[in-house]
C-alpha cells in the first residue's frame, strides 16, 4: 500500500507539466548564451510542421537553416537511421564498416565526383576543403610549402571554428578570437573584376572559396553569370573553385545544386545540413582523383566521419530528394512564393525587396540594421503561427522544408500577409 502510493507520488511529479517558460529558464541558467533564440520551445516535428510544448502548431519558415528540407521526421531517413542504430553505430576508420563503401559509391555518383571525404559538421567539411586545397597546391601546383593563399569573399558565413572566422568580416563572429588563420585573401562577393585581379596579383594562390548564394549574410544572389565566370578565371589561373554548398546544396535553390543553375562543376564541393534530412550530422567533402589523392592516411579524419548510421541516413535523405521531387517542387514554389511577396510589398510600406532562388528567400524590411523591426515581425509570424528569423538586423529569411505543397504554400503567405499587414512600427 505505502509503495502503491509512492509510485502514484512520483507519476504526479513526472505528469506535472513544465511549461515553455521553465525550459527558457533552465537554458538560460544553465547552457552557455552563445545563440538569441526566439521565444518558442518545440517539442514535436512533422513535414513542414512544428509544435511548441504547450502543442501549438507552426509551419517552419527556417528549416534549422535548410538542414530540414526533407521536412521534419521524414519516416524514411528516421526508419534507416533507427535501423542501422540497433546494428551498429560507430566502428572508426580504424576498421571498414559496410555502410560506409555503399554510401561513397551512392553519393559520388549522385553528385558526379570520384570521391567522397565524410565529415559531419558544416564547419569541419569547410576546414576540410581548406586543408585539401592547401595540400593540393603543395604538392601539384608547386607552390612554396607555407605561402599558398586561398581568396574569400567579403560577408562570408562558412561555420565557427578557429580558421574560418579568421577569415570572417564579421566582427560578432570573430572579435578576440585572435591571433587568427593566415593564408586568406578577402574580396568583394559577386565582383568578377576584384576575383580577376586577385588571382593575376598573387602567384600562389590555391583556390577560391565561395557560396554559390550568402545565405547567412542575408540571402544575396549574384549577377547571373557571376559562378560560370568565376569558375574559368580559377581554371584559366590554376586555382581550385571551392562552393560551399552546405546551405544551398540538395535541391534548396531549385536545382540539386545552387552551382548548377549556371552548369558549373566545382573542383571541391562542400555539403552538410540537408544531406542528413536533418536527422544526423553528416557533412562531406567531394572532388575528383587528382585533388582527393593528395591526403594519405593519417593527414585527416574524423572519429564519427563516414559512421555506420550516418551513411545510412544520407543514402536514404538523397533518395527522398529525388523520389519527391524536391528540387523541382522548390523551383516552382520559389516563383509563386516571390510573385506573392512582391503583391504584398507593392501593398505596404513595412517590406520593401524580396531576393533568392528556389525556397531560399528573403525579405528586407524597412527600417535600418539595428533595429528591433525584423525581430518584433518575426515574433508577431510566431503568435500567428509561423517560425522565421532575422539574419542580419533588418532582414529575414524565408526557407521553408521543400516538402511543402502548394496550398500549404498559401496559407503561409496569408499568415505573412495577415501579420504584415497587421504590424505597427
Ligand atoms: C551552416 C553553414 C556552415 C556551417 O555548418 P555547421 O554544420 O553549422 O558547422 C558552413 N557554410 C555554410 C554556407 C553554412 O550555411
Amino acid at each position: 500500500m505505502n509503495e502503491f502510493f509512492q509510485i502514484f507520488l512520483n507519476m504526479n511529479t513526472t505528469m506535472e507539466k513544465i511549461t515553455s517558460e521553465d525550459l527558457m529558464k533552465m537554458e538560460d541558467k544553465h547552457g552557455a548564451h552563445n545563440y538569441h533564440p526566439l521565444g518558442v520551445v518545440l517539442k514535436r516535428g512533422e513535414g513542414v510542421h512544428v509544435w511548441d510544448v504547450e502543442g501549438k502548431q507552426y509551419y517552419d519558415f527556417l528549416s534549422a537553416y535548410s538542414a530540414v528540407n526533407q521536412g521534419h521526421c521524414h519516416p524514411k531517413i528516421v526508419g534507416a537511421m533507427i535501423d542501422q542504430a540497433k546494428r551498429l553505430t560507430l566502428t572508426s576508420r580504424a576498421f571498414y564498416n559496410d555502410s560506409l563503401g555503399p554510401y561513397e559509391q551512392f553519393v559520388t555518383n549522385y553528385f558526379g565526383f570520384d570521391k567522397v571525404l565524410p565529415m559531419n559538421t558544416g564547419a569541419e567539411a569547410v576546414e576540410t576543403a581548406i586543408k585539401l586545397c592547401r595540400k593540393w597546391a603543395y604538392e601539384k601546383k608547386g607552390i612554396a610549402e607555407n605561402a599558398a593563399q586561398i581568396i574569400v569573399c567579403e560577408n562570408n558565413f562558412h561555420g565557427r571554428t578557429t580558421t574560418i572566422v579568421s577569415f570572417s568580416n564579421d566582427p560578432v563572429a570573430n572579435k578576440n578570437f585572435g591571433p587568427y588563420t593566415p593564408g586568406f585573401i578577402r574580396i568583394p562577393y559577386d565582383d568578377i573584376d576584384a576575383l580577376e585581379k586577385a588571382l593575376k596579383e598573387n602567384d600562389n594562390v590555391a583556390g577560391f572559396l565561395v557560396e554559390p548564394i550568402q545565405g547567412e549574410a542575408g540571402v544575396y544572389v549574384p549577377s547571373e553569370g557571376y559562378l560560370h565566370k568565376a569558375k574559368e578565371l580559377c581554371s584559366a589561373n590554376g586555382a581550385l573553385f571551392i562552393a560551399d554548398e552546405v546551405q544551398t546544396g540538395i535541391a534548396r535553390t531549385g536545382r540539386l545544386l545552387a552551382v548548377d543553375h549556371e552548369d558549373v562543376k566545382p573542383d571541391i564541393l562542400i555539403l552538410g545540413k540537408a544531406i542528413s534530412g536533418g536527422a544526423y550530422p553528416v557533412s562531406a567533402v567531394l572532388a575528383d582523383d587528382e585533388i582527393m589523392n593528395v591526403i594519405k592516411p593519417g593527414q585527416h579524419g574524423s572519429t564519427f566521419g563516414g559512421n555506420p548510421v550516418a551513411a545510412k541516413v544520407a543514402v536514404a535523405a538523397l533518395e527522398v530528394v529525388k523520389e519527391e521531387e524536391l528540387a523541382e517542387n522548390a523551383e516552382r514554389l520559389g516563383q509563386i512564393f516571390r510573385r506573392e511577396m512582391q503583391r504584398i510589398i507593392d501593398n505596404t510600406d513595412l517590406v520593401v525587396k524580396v531576393r533568392g532562388k528556389g525556397l531560399l528567400n528573403a525579405i528586407i524590411v524597412n527600417d535600418t540594421e539595428e533595429s528591433e523591426t525584423a525581430w518584433n515581425l518575426c515574433v508577431a509570424l510566431k503568435e500567428n503561427g509561423l517560425l522565421a528569423k532575422p539574419t542580419h538586423g533588418n532582414i529575414i529569411r524565408f526557407a521553408p522544408p521543400l516538402v511543402m505543397t502548394e496550398s500549404e504554400l498559401m496559407d503561409c503567405v496569408r499568415i505573412i500577409e495577415e501579420t504584415i499587414n497587421a504590424f505597427e512600427h
